[in-house]
């Protein structure tokens, strides 16, 4: 399914509290993901029973709530779900340099990756909907950093 229309963008100027949000990432899935990464893949793990699949991949299908054991890669190419523009720092000073946090959902994945937004030369100008592409270090080494970004392809 290719997303393209942006009417449901919606701009919401709020500050979020980042101290009182808790990320649970299962060993297992990240380390998987890890493992993909060395070689500039993204690995998930796929249900067998409802064909949900999850990157980073958990050993169990939280909607069938049995253990899952298929391992699959997905697409270093996808759609921008969500997005947050950083104009300020925690204390509310404008920032220098703009940046951009986004929830991406790559081709082949039920799930959500999020990452930084490189490629764009008017944060006006970003809307969900929008096509990415990962961008790798040129070493990877099996680490979340090998992801450097997300890049836009279109504009
Ligand atoms: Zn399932």
């Amino acid at each position: 399914m290719k997303v393209k229309e942006y009417k449901e963008t919606k701009d919401m100027t709020y500050y979020w509290d980042l101290t009182a949000m808790k990320w649970r990432i299962e060993t297992e899935g990240l380390k998987l993901l890890m493992e993909g990464f060395k070689e500039k893949k993204v690995l998930g793990r796929k249900c067998h029973k409802c064909g949900t699949v999850y990157v980073p991949g958990p050993t169990y299908c939280r909607k069938c709530m049995i253990d899952i054991y298929k391992i699959v890669e997905v697409s270093n190419e996808g759609t921008i779900g969500a997005f947050t523009v950083n104009l300020a720092d925690i204390r509310g000073n404008p920032l220098d340099e703009i940046s951009i946090v986004v929830c991406v959902k790559l081709d082949g994945s039920d799930s959500w990756l999020m990452g930084r937004l490189t490629g764009w030369d008017d944060w006006r100008k970003v809307k969900a909907g929008m096509r990415v592409k990962a961008e790798w270090s040129d070493k990877p080494k099996g680490t979340l950093s090998d992801l450097l970004n997300f890049v836009l392809i279109e504009k």
